[in-house]
């Protein structure tokens, strides 16, 4: 016999369970778009190698799945969509009015090691918030984001960070962006000795090397007590200053939302895309040691792919981690109930079968789910298996019910059972419902 074939390495199948998860987290996502005033759009899974390398970052850019088309275009499959929303803003959407909100859902590759929360086909969500500067858009996109993992029932926190304050340091000592994004890429992989050699070979000051050293250190829950640290390690530095206080507002107007979540304020946070240029942050779940999301501040990229200068700040949500993360916190019931019906019509004989399916199409007429018994094994074996899938109720049409324009409807829980004419079947079946 033929084996059956496995699945690609790093490649998942979604059984219905999985996918039950996956739409309970969504419909909470799309629920957000409708309150935040976010319209959703769509972008294809492959596009041009350039657009999607120009700003991903180099662990990123190195994981892309790459490859020349037969028309031998270099393409790739997204290993995200901030790029190719910010196309969408520079290019179809450059005339529509900012602020400019967009949400989306996309299926994102990366040729990732597959472990546990880590696979080379992975869905994220993502909010982006076009046309505005201020810290309320980046204390919009913190909010909603919390918000998201507030409803549904996760516990959780978020790390904060703004990379303009390393940037404001290294831009100090004259290190080029492209040599920035390499130590950046360093930090955000904690591979501290790694970043502190490449700024060593830059030839940067004794002193650069102590602040960067020294902001590994400077997090806390407490806010106000990690930013005055900070400011006094980088008081000399007006840029990076700058950066700090504009966290420190975000942060500020965040708490006075009084909807915001626990935070973790990390002043020597990085993260591993070249794009962002202001406030950053990660969600992280209790016992889930993987960020469950991520955002922040990304100014430049809409103009870099020839769009007028458009300010933007926008966080993406990752769809398998969530679903992880609620498992482990028992968020889901044991039985997610979807697909198997509240009601299952069983035509008694081949006669009978024309009839049922006349019942079954007025129930779902009446939004009763409704499945039909297609096997035609016999009442007793159609009963016992929808018992067993937790059908509630079966609705019987045997050649007595069909002469008589009745049904019999059963309780599969009770036992008990009545006679229904045809006419009172939707009445009386919502009634058990
Ligand atoms: P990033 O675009 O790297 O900021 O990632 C945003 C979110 O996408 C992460 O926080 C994860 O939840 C999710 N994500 C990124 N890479 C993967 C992966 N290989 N497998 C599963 N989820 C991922």
């Amino acid at each position: 016999m033929m084996r059956v074939p496995n699945t690609v390495r790093g490649m998942r199948d979604l059984l219905p369970d999985d996918l039950a998860k996956r739409r309970r987290v969504e419909a909470v996502v799309q629920e957000l778009f409708r309150l935040y005033g976010y319209r959703e759009i769509g972008t294809p899974v492959l596009e041009s190698y350039s657009l999607l390398s120009a700003k991903a970052g180099e662990e990123i850019r190195h994981r892309m799945y790459v490859f020349k088309d037969l028309g031998g275009r270099q393409v790739a499959l997204r290993p995200e969509m901030t790029a190719s929303v910010a196309r969408l803003v520079a290019g179809k959407l450059r005339s529509e009015a900012k602020p400019l909100r967009l949400g989306y859902f996309a299926d994102c590759y990366r040729y990732d090691n597959p472990q546990m929360g880590r696979y080379r086909e992975f869905r994220q969500a993502g909010f982006e918030l076009f046309g505005s500067s201020r810290p309320e858009a980046d204390a919009e996109i913190l909010l909603v984001a919390c918000d998201l993992l507030r409803r549904l029932g996760l516990k959780f926190s978020v790390k904060v960070g703004h990379v303009g304050i390393l940037r404001g340091i290294l831009n100090a000592e004259d290190v080029a962006e492209k040599e920035q994004n390499v130590v950046l890429g360093l930090l955000d992989k904690r591979r501290l000795s790694a970043a502190l050699k490449t700024l060593k070979a830059l030839r940067v000051s004794e002193e650069c090397l102590d602040i960067v050293k020294a902001l590994q250190r400077i997090r806390g829950s407490e806010s106000e007590h990690v930013l005055r640290r900070g400011e006094r390690l980088i008081a000399s530095n007006e840029a990076a200053l700058t950066a700090l206080r504009n966290l420190d507002t975000v942060l500020r107007l965040f708490s006075e939302s009084g909807m915001n979540g626990p935070v973790l304020v990390d002043l020597g946070f990085a993260r591993g895309l070249d794009y962002y240029t202001g406030m950053i942050f990660e969600l992280y779940a209790q016992d889930l040691d993987i960020a469950l999301g991520g955002g922040g501040r990304y100014d430049r990229l809409v103009e870099c792919f020839g769009g007028e200068a458009t300010p933007a700040v926008g966080c993406s949500p990752g769809i398998d981690r969530i679903v992880l993360a609620m498992e482990r916190q028992g968020l889901f019931p044991e039985k997610l109930g979807l697909g198997t019906g509240k009601a299952i019509v069983v035509p008694v004989g081949e006669e009978q079968i024309g009839l049922g399916l006349r019942v079954a199409s007025a129930l779902r007429c009446s939004g009763v789910a409704v499945t039909s018994d297609v096997a035609l094994h016999g009442l007793a074996e159609a009963l016992g298996t929808a018992s067993k899938a937790g059908i509630p109720i079966a609705v019987i049409v045997g050649p007595k019910e069909a002469k008589e324009g009745a049904v019999t409807l059963r309780n599969l829980a009770s036992k008990t059972q009545s006679y229904v004419p045809l006419n009172e079947v939707v009445s009386a079946v919502q009634r058990l419902l």
